[in-house]
């Protein structure tokens, strides 16, 4: 990183080009994470929090170059352990914002069981998965994300694994924040990032992003502004659960079953970010007949990993003996005649 930019205030704003590093970017050409980073420098320009108190962990993957091209605290971790080293950041400098820049086959492959233990216990850090079905680095192969039947590298005739559907993992994991948005959908993105920045507690946001190379076109009903307004269900905090922006249809239950209605009919869904039982039915919205769910899914306040370690160790601290020799003889010690 440069040298600490002074600290934001009236007299100086920051902007997107305060968090450009000066490195040569190499994805490819089309890539869809040049558009994930430009939103994201955007947004931490927004915030004003000066650039040294920001933390990007990555772990292996085309997405995990994303610290080399922000001009912010960094690390390109161990290959699915960028959730651990962001949880030790975070518990040892809790006054910083840490981020998770993983991809499919980082975070759910080799890394699921760090995941799943990050969003479990509610640590303070942002994880942010870019989702394009591929493994891109390695020169495409099928990830766990990909759909069955993908005819990829290594599955030429096709797949025959159950794809992981990454929402419902956060769900059952218990993430405090979970969204969803997309590459092609800058302004929506902004907002989502935003919304996950001010979130305090585990924060899982999806990226479908676009690998023109190994998989181009897996997002295209979303990705495809036409076919956005029949396939998008933006989700808006105590707004029906109405598709696109025409809003023609929308999603309503019957018996445990959710299906598409007309807008209007009786039964239709409300969003509500704090309501379990509807976080379960949106992770479940996927396949023909469905409208994607895109925005935040669930948002909730709970004390935080990080927090309740550290007022741990504060009390421990505060209890202990003034000296450490009384520390030393206290307990079970005895002597040895
Ligand atoms: Fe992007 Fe795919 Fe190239 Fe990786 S291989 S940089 S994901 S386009």
């Amino acid at each position: 990183m440069d040298a600490p930019a002074k600290k934001a205030g009236p007299e100086k704003r920051l902007t997107r080009k305060d968090f450009q590093s000066d490195r040569e970017i190499r994805w490819c050409p089309g890539c869809g994470d040049y558009s994930i980073l430009a939103q994201f420098q955007k947004v931490l320009a927004e915030l004003d929090v000066p650039r040294e108190e920001h933390v990007i962990v990555s772990g292996i993957g085309c997405a995990s170059r994303f610290p080399y091209y922000m001009n912010t605290y960094g690390i390109h971790s161990i290959h699915g352990r960028a959730p651990a080293v962001a949880t030790g950041i975070k518990l040892m400098r809790p006054e910083l914002t840490v981020w998770v820049v993983t991809g499919d086959g980082d975070a759910l492959s080799i890394g699921g069981n760090h995941l799943i233990h990050a969003l479990r216990r509610n640590v303070d850090i942002k994880i942010l998965l870019f989702n394009n079905r591929i493994y891109g680095l390695t020169k495409g192969q099928y990830s766990p994300t990909s759909p069955q039947g993908a005819q990829t590298r290594s599955t030429p005739s096709g797949s025959v694994d159950y794809p992981i559907h990454p929402l419902r993992l956060a769900a059952a994991a218990g993430a405090s924040f979970i969204a969803r948005t997309l590459d092609t959908d800058p302004k929506h993105m902004q907002q989502v990032l935003t919304r996950a920045a001010h979130h305090r507690g585990a924060v899982f946001v999806e990226i479908y992003q676009n690998c023109p190379i190994y998989n181009d076109g897996a997002y295209a009903e979303l990705a495809d502004r036409d076919q956005r307004d029949e396939n998008g269900l933006y989700l808006k905090p105590g707004k029906p659960l109405a598709v696109g922006d025409r809003g023609t249809k929308a999603t309503a239950v019957d018996g445990l079953q959710p299906k598409l209605v007309r807008a209007g009919s009786p039964g239709v869904l409300k969003h509500d970010e704090r309501n379990e039982g509807l976080l379960g039915l949106l992770t479940r919205l996927e396949g023909p007949g469905f409208a994607i769910p895109v925005g935040v899914l669930h948002d909730v306040q709970q004390p935080s990993f990080d927090e309740m370690a550290n007022a741990q160790i504060s009390d421990a601290r505060r209890s202990l003996q003034p000296d450490l020799q009384t520390l030393l003889n206290s307990g079970t010690t005895w002597t040895v005649e």
